[in-house]
């Protein structure tokens, strides 16, 4: 008999195959003695992390894209120089190398947990650079991915930047782990390998390695032991898929012939190839932060103008919505956001950094209106985090003084969306920026995996608020965009669509998936299902009863 664990499918795929599990960690640095010979167990210590350092840098080279700038930035804490001094330090104290090692991770967890925000998050990133050290410095094989010699469904707690990047797509089926939501790193990095994923999938870790799973990646569901009978069902729903995925390019379109603007995310330069190759009409959400990041001050106008030009040559002909800069809070920038908020999510960021530091705005403005007059792109600029209709008149007041014709906002925060209407008249278009909009709809941090039902976007109260947004958008004559997570979920791009929204930007492998849904419904069905989502009691109520309707 077959039984299913349930839990949150973040990227689509049916599949099924023996589980391997992800390795335990090293086993605890409490197993070592004391030092007994200072010079031997710092030696010990040193190589360990510089082992570890070495195999990350590798990893990342193999990865390339974001997985080398998360893996790099994990190899430069294996190798800071004060990590070093606090271990030395652990074992002149009287404790071994693995105990050393540990207990100089833990002071150093302590201080990043004690910054907040993004930071607080990379305690993750962290742990995992300990659990590598640990075990090199006992001589323990690292924890990760393991290599049965065959295929296999990865299954795991949850899993760090390190293991998601070098994952093999020809040796790894599917991904289920325990924990996780909607935005974590497995959800991401899935979504971007195209292999079927389930987060938040409790009770997971207790399958036993080498039994046989049914994954399905759009509902959730993972099936133990499953009959014939069940595989067949998977395999047919697969095949639908596949023929699905096939059957639609170019513009986005309803079954009615209702177009649908359907953009790409762009986040970084060494996206941009894979990005301008995509089957879209442009970029919906350029996120500039990328230029800024790691940097002691910004970079010049020129230097701006230099990156924006490129990005404009590589959609010459189509739409490229620039965001201005987004920094604070999950994106924290040295030299603009406070260090000592207590609330750096409701604090100084997004557009609300332009009122002390307005000259920074004011030169990205110059920046990308010199080099949109050099290309054929189609520049529009839109502002984070505005809450108000004068914020957002002023922004556009500022991009159109700049020659720039386009300038819209992104409705991120609940005071915007009901106030839709007034927003707009002051601005040419609003791009709903729903990963943000949720976190302040729900008062819970959009980084809080164990938050995920209250972070869903299928949750009616957010959608709620698209719709407020998009009537007033269909009054004004105005486009009304998603650039959040949400669009790139091809059940709730239909909702979406059916709430009045014009456009949908995601990443660029969710495109063919959102593409081939739109083309099966009509408006009239899209608005349907949206009613349907709306009526929902909460998140899972109303994807069920979408699902049910489309059967
Ligand atoms: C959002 O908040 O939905 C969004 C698209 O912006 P970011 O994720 O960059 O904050
Ligand atoms: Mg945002």
């Amino acid at each position: 008999m077959s039984r299913t664990l349930q839990g949150i499918g973040v990227s689509p795929g049916v599949v099924s195959g023996p589980v391997a599990r992800m390795a335990p960690p090293a086993p605890g640095p409490t197993d070592t003695g004391p030092a007994e010979d200072v010079e031997a167990e710092t030696a010990i210590a040193t190589a360990a992390l510089a082992a570890v350092g070495a195999d990350l840098e590798a990893r990342g080279r193999r990865a390339g894209g974001d997985a080398a700038e998360v893996l790099g930035a994990q190899a430069m804490m294996a190798g800071d120089p004060a990590l070093a001094d606090t271990v030395a330090r652990h074992i002149r104290a009287g404790r071994g190398a693995a105990a050393a090692l540990a207990a100089a991770f833990a002071e150093f967890r302590a201080q990043l947990e004690g910054l907040g925000g993004y930071l607080a998050e990379r305690v993750a990133d962290l742990d995992d650079v300990r659990n590598r050290a640990v075990a090199a410095a006992l001589g323990v094989p690292m924890p990760g991915v393991p290599d049965p010699g065959h295929p296999f469904v990865l299954v795991a707690d949850d899993l760090a930047p390190a293991d998601t990047a070098t994952l093999d797509p020809e040796q790894v089926l599917a991904i289920v782990t325990e924990r996780g939501g909607p935005t974590s790193h497995t959800a991401i990095l899935a979504k971007s390998l195209g292999l079927p994923a389930v987060v938040a999938c409790a009770a997971a870790m207790s399958v036993a390695d080498g039994e046989t799973v049914l994954v399905d990646g759009a509902t959730g569901a993972v099936t133990l032991d499953p009959t014939e009978a069940e595989l067949a069902a998977g395999r047919t729903r697969q095949a639908a898929r596949a023929a699905l995925l096939g059957s639609a390019t170019g513009p986005g379109r309803t079954a009615d012939g209702h177009p649908v603007k359907l953009l790409v995310n762009l986040g970084a330069a060494r996206d941009l190839a894979a990005a301008a190759s995509a089957d879209s009409e442009g970029v919906g959400l350029f996120r500039t932060e990328f230029l800024f990041l790691d940097r002691p001050q910004a970079p010049s106008v020129d230097e701006q103008r230099r990156a924006y030009a490129a990005v404009f040559e590589a959609f010459a002909g189509r739409t490229v919505v620039v965001r201005t800069l987004d920094a604070g809070a999950d994106k924290p920038l040295g030299f603009v956001t406070l260090p000592d908020e207590p609330n750096p999510a409701l604090g100084v960021r997004g557009l609300r950094t332009a009122r002390r530091l307005p000259e920074l705005l004011e030169g990205q403005l110059a920046a990308v209106a010199a080099a949109a007059a050099d290309g054929t792109a189609e520049v529009a600029v839109m502002a984070p985090m505005v809450s108000t209709p004068a914020e957002a008149a002023d922004f556009a007041d500022r991009v159109h003084r700049h020659g720039l014709s386009r300038a819209g906002v992104m409705v991120e925060v609940p005071a915007a969306a009901l106030r839709a209407a007034a927003v707009l008249a002051g601005c040419d278009f609003v791009s709903l920026g729903t990963n943000d909009l949720s976190q302040y709809t729900f008062a819970a941090d959009r980084m809080a995996g164990e938050l995920a039902e209250l972070l869903d976007p299928w949750q009616a109260a957010l959608l709620e608020l698209v719709r407020i947004t998009a009537a007033a958008g269909r009054a004004a004559d105005k486009p009304v965009g998603v650039c959040g997570e949400a669009a790139s979920d091809p059940l709730l791009a239909l909702v979406l669509v059916g709430l009045g929204v014009t456009s949908l930007s995601m990443a660029p492998s969710m495109l063919p998936e959102v593409r081939a849904h739109l083309a099966g419904q009509t408006l009239q069905q899209c608005a349907e299902l949206a009613e349907l989502a709306l009526a929902a009691s909460d998140g899972a109520a109303g994807l069920a009863a979408v699902r049910d309707r489309l059967g």
